[in-house]
């Protein structure tokens, strides 16, 4: 039985899913070919990972291949119901709804664990935190898995490193078409796409303050030049930082941009980015968003501590008075701004994230079982293959090394 808010949202839905699935030409082409071989059959595959259009179109995929799939979330405010009802409608078992309570965000996730999947993607982390923990005996069948996003594959690591990796599982977000596109212009645009609807003002002449200067920050910092910001960059990373200098942004301490910025966006993958001692410095209006996993980049507590009056603003938009008579906003509750008040990245950046996340899983039911637990990089022949794919798609023809060329460029 699936957990939905709402099952008769489902014509929503699919329309939602049909939308974004024909600007994911990569990802069609591998679902048809899917269809032909078969290769998932008699496999079970678990997702948490944003419940939106271009997920659904991704379990799609897999139940093309033979698998049977079961979806839930990776957030418990980035599920769009009626694209769940409308995943649901087309055969996918799904548990998941927007707004879920902790606890029962957890109890969708260990529905969906409940399957007793072969394979897992998780996002995050939350799947393979639950595997090793409270619902370590629905990981039975396992063989391994997948991680999507940059967090989850730093605590994958951690835990590999401490010996307590009990699966294999292949790092998809550090494949060059995940996050060279994904975590660059996915979340720049997305971030400034959900921003702008949330708040509806005027970027063009502001200051917008990035911390972190990473793949996202690249991606947020861009955009934000490009709707014609001023923008500041804050690190704690010297080379990333005299990165940020050369491509010509200011590059300070949170500390002293804290009083100059409009808008201030956290994508670190850290905690306590933005805490009460630049919150007691920041200008009144000030507008404060989260693009990087969790919400404990933006200190949730200290902002609270500090209010003498919380508010809801607006849809998205919560207001924090502050007893100096300042308002600071934060977007989101400090959760991913682009997915928990947006649709996330585009589908075109989307295709490319999970055409290497579907090669990935075929490569993982295919040898994982001689793979011995531990973090694995994407094989090169996935990145080349989804990277021809794309180029294809996008009518964009590439020279070839001549023999001679190959030759020159080999010799010593
Ligand atoms: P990254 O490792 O490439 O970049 C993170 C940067 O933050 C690094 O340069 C690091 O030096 C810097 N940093 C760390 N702590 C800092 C601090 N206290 N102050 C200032 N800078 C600090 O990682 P990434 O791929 O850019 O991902 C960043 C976060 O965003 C991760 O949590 C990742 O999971 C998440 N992510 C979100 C989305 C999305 O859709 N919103 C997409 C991809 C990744
Ligand atoms: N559970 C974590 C997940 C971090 S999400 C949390 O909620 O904080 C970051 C990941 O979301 C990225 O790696 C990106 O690939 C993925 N993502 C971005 N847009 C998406 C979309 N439209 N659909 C599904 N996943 C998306």
């Amino acid at each position: 039985m699936n957990l939905l808010r709402d099952a008769g949202l489902a014509e929503a839905g699919c329309q939602k899913i049909d939308w974004a699935a024909s600007y994911m030409p990569v990802l069609n082409g591998l679902a048809a070919e899917f269809a032909e071989t078969r290769p998932f059959a008699g496999l079970r595959v678990a997702l948490s990972i944003h419940l939106e259009a271009k997920t659904a179109r991704m379990a799609l995929a897999l139940g093309q291949g033979g698998a049977d799939v079961a979806v839930t979330g990776c957030n418990p405010l980035s599920t769009q119901d009626d694209v769940a009802a409308g995943l649901a409608s087309r055969g996918v078992a799904v548990y998941a709804w927007h707004g879920a309570t902790p606890t029962e965000y957890e109890a969708h996730l260990s529905a969906a664990l409940g399957f007793y999947p072969h394979l897992i993607l998780d996002d995050g982390g939350d799947f393979t935190a639950l595997l090793h923990g409270a619902q370590a005996s629905l990981g039975q069948a396992l063989i391994g898995g997948t991680e999507e996003t940059t967090t989850g594959v730093h605590r994958l690591r951690a835990r590999a490193a401490a010996g307590a990796l009990r699966f294999p599982m292949l790092a998809v977000n550090d494949a060059d078409c995940k996050h060279l596109f994904d975590n660059r212009y996915g979340t720049g645009q997305s971030t400034w796409a959900a921003i702008l609807h949330a708040t509806n003002v005027q970027v063009t002449g502001k200051t917008v303050v990035v911390a972190g200067y990473g793949w996202c920050g690249r991606g947020v910092a861009l955009r934000a030049q490009g709707l014609g910001a001023r923008v500041i960059v804050t690190e704690i990373d010297p080379v990333k930082a005299i990165e940020a200098a050369m491509d010509g942004f200011s590059v300070m301490t949170m500390e002293d941009a804290a009083p100059l910025g409009d808008f201030f966006i956290t994508v670190t993958g850290c905690r306590d980015v933005i805490t009460r001692r630049h919150m007691a410095r920041m200008k009144d209006g000030a507008i404060l968003s989260n693009a990087g996993h969790f919400d404990l980049e933006v200190s949730l507590p200290d902002l609270e501590a500090l209010a003498a009056e919380v508010w809801p603003r607006r849809e998205h938009i919560t207001g924090y008075r502050m007893p100096d008579g300042r308002v600071l906003n934060l977007l989101a509750q400090g959760r991913l701004v682009n997915l928990a008040s947006g649709n996330g990245h585009p589908a075109e950046i989307m295709d490319m994230s999970f055409s290497v996340q579907a090669l990935a899983l075929l490569h993982m039911a295919r040898h994982g079982g001689d793979m011995p637990p531990g973090v694995y990089d994407i094989p090169p022949d996935i990145d080349r293959a989804v990277s021809q794919r794309k180029l294809a798609a996008m009518g964009l023809s590439i020279d070839r090394l001549t023999a001679e060329q190959e030759a020159y460029l080999n010799h010593y």
